[in-house]
């Protein structure tokens, strides 16, 4: 890419943080953390036993024509499509992996030189180019679709945004070549994850830390800027077997992009299903009305819609299809991506469900065709 302008990250004028302690602290110090409403269920004994020795027995067949039902293709970042400079470019790269670029046009400065060519801040969420999410690379769960890139094939990334520590989110081999480009990006993540990203190599200067509802200004010279805040999810996190039997010591989340506005749900729960209580007499999360209260709704909401069965292990921090249409509603969205499927099996639902479904939930719910929709791997939107 031939810009070579570096963007800048402080302190945004307006702050959602609030003044008290937050009640997702599990102590005093804020150095552990919890989700804090009725809709969270924490695993049981019997949970970790079925994730730990039973899971991988109940994982579902790949059909035998998943290259057709799940296109993957070779990105375009949108360069081919008649976009204007007020459009946002969402491409799906797998899982929950996704490269926004903000419009170019958005400006708060126009003394500054303008990006040549003309682009907006380029975000990337979750990175994963690997063949498996997994501490190593010779067992832990394996793509079934293939990478439709490798970090190399990237145009010039201004951040790259983490909403948890787990590794289908944050993958170490990705973030290490992310950083080893000719322009390093700068990297942000929930509480608690400094440790984690120094020893993976993100330098001090560019490392950015944040509790929920904290905001960083990225600001591209040339105009564009954006606010990014860290917000609320229902999940949890760990990357150590041990991690499981402890308070979490670093922080879930998900993510609020503005000028125009963008929702990054990550990886969250919505609802914890009870056995013998009906759906509907279950308590939602209600940090979606909240988050959308606070911004006023959103413009594009990516919400993840896969790895939901069996309800019992995966409602407290997965949300189904029937969940992200909720998610949605709350947030105030006008469209919506699916994302975390069709890459990695992590629940029993079949490969090819969760689009199906939240199809299906859309409509039931009244929304618009195509309001909450999903696309290809490599695939770019524009919105
Ligand atoms: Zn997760």
């Amino acid at each position: 890419m031939a810009s070579s302008l570096r963007v800048k990250v402080t302190a945004p004028f307006r702050s959602h943080a609030a003044k008290e302690r937050p009640a997702h602290w599990a102590n005093e110090q804020g150095t552990t953390f919890k989700n804090p409403w009725p809709s969270f269920r924490a695993h049981d004994w019997q949970d970790q036993y079925y994730i730990v020795f039973q899971w991988s027995k109940r994982i579902p067949k790949i059909p035998d024509d998943i290259a057709t039902l799940l296109p993957v293709a070779k990105p375009t970042w949108g360069l081919d499509a008649d976009a204007s400079r007020d459009s946002m470019k969402v491409t799906w790269l797998g899982h929950a992996t996704v490269l926004l670029e903000m419009p170019a046009r958005t400006s708060i400065n126009s003394e500054d030189p303008l990006p040549n060519p003309p682009r907006g801040i380029r975000i990337l969420f979750d990175p994963i180019f690997s063949e498996r999410c997994s501490p190593v690379q010779f067992a832990g769960p394996k793509r079934i679709t293939p990478s439709p890139c490798q970090v190399p094939d990237l145009p010039e990334i201004d951040a790259v945004v983490f909403s948890h520590d787990h590794f289908d989110h944050l993958d170490a081999n990705t973030l290490r070549a992310l950083l080893a480009r000719p322009h390093p990006p700068h990297v942000f993540a929930p509480a608690g994850n400094a440790p984690t990203l120094h020893a993976l190599g993100v330098p001090a200067a560019r490392c950015h830390i944040l509790d929920w509802w904290e905001s960083r200004r990225l600001d591209l010279p040339g105009g564009p800027a954006v606010d990014l805040t860290c917000t609320p999810a229902q999940h949890n996190s760990g990357r150590a077997f041990s991690d499981r039997f402890f308070d979490a010591r670093t922080l879930w989340a998900s993510w609020a992009v503005e000028e125009v506005i963008a929702y990054f749900g990550g990886d969250t729960g919505y609802r914890a299903t009870r056995d013998g209580v009906p759906e509907a007499d279950t308590p939602s999360c209600p940090a979606f009305a909240e988050i959308g209260a606070r911004f006023g709704g959103f413009d594009v909401a990516f919400l993840p819609i896969g790895a939901y069965k069996a309800p019992r292990f995966m409602s407290p921090v997965h949300c189904s299809p029937r969940d992200s249409v909720q998610v949605f509603r709350a947030l105030g969205a006008k469209r919506a991506l699916g994302i975390h499927w069709g890459t990695f099996i992590l629940g029993e639902e079949g490969i090819m469900d969760p689009p199906r479904e939240v199809k299906e939930e859309a409509a039931e719910a009244g929304l618009e065709e195509d309001a909450f929709t999903t696309c290809g791997i490599g695939e770019t939107l524009l919105f």
